[in-house]
């Protein structure tokens, strides 16, 4: 794969698992189903995106979704409320998870970010995405591009009835805990309209 893009100074926000980072006041969010706190699962740093209508945001896409009842709570769904897609303000507020339910994945994974290079060999049927890539050069997911669905196109709806926007995909691989019921992807989208709103869901 081409060359890795890290930081020495400051990890990257672009992350798997831990709880949110280097953002400002979160409620973390409760599942609509079981009622229990959600699992932390990823977060994406806006302006890591090659889309323009994406980085111009600055934000941080948050990612949710309930473990508390694998399975039971249809956390696959973008509109079940049973997962949750927060896009928040940077800042450094700290963060702690709730002490009850299933609260956090088995790791914390930091993802550096790699250019799409149409001479290598690539991880997604697509292009022109940016590539997420863990330590070790395992490629978990990618930012930008097009959702590379495994089912049909679920593009979800904002609530203002526009199409939302893909932003980013992340593949159940690895050792992180991602529960996406077995070699699933999930995926994030954000409204670039009302520029709060996001949604995300999964399929296998
Ligand atoms: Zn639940
Ligand atoms: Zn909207």
């Amino acid at each position: 794969m081409g060359i890795l893009i890290r930081s020495a100074t400051s990890p990257s926000l672009t992350k798997i698992g831990g709880v949110p980072t280097g953002v400002g006041h979160v409620d973390w969010p409760v599942c609509k189903s079981c009622k229990g706190a959600m699992q932390f699962i990823a977060q994406v740093r806006l302006a890591d995106s090659d889309d323009p209508e994406v980085s111009s945001l600055s934000g941080i896409l948050l990612l949710f979704a309930c473990q508390n009842q694998p399975g039971m709570c249809d956390d696959w769904d973008a509109d079940s409320g049973a997962n949750a897609a927060l896009l928040v303000a940077p800042g450094d507020e700290p963060i702690t998870a709730p002490l009850n339910g299933v609260t956090k994945l088995d790791l914390e994974t930091f993802l550096s970010l790699e250019p799409y290079d149409s001479s290598l060999s690539q991880a997604f049927d697509d292009d022109n995405y940016v590539a997420a890539v863990d330590g070790d050069g395992n490629v978990l997911g990618k930012i930008g591009g097009g959702p590379v669905w495994k089912q049909g196109d679920e593009t979800p709806s904002c609530e203002c009835g526009q199409p939302m926007r893909f932003v980013a995909l992340l593949e159940e691989r690895g050792e992180s805990g991602v529960n996406f019921g077995g070699g699933g992807c999930g995926f994030a989208f954000i409204c670039t309209r009302c520029n709060d709103k996001a949604k995300f869901l999964w399929q296998c």
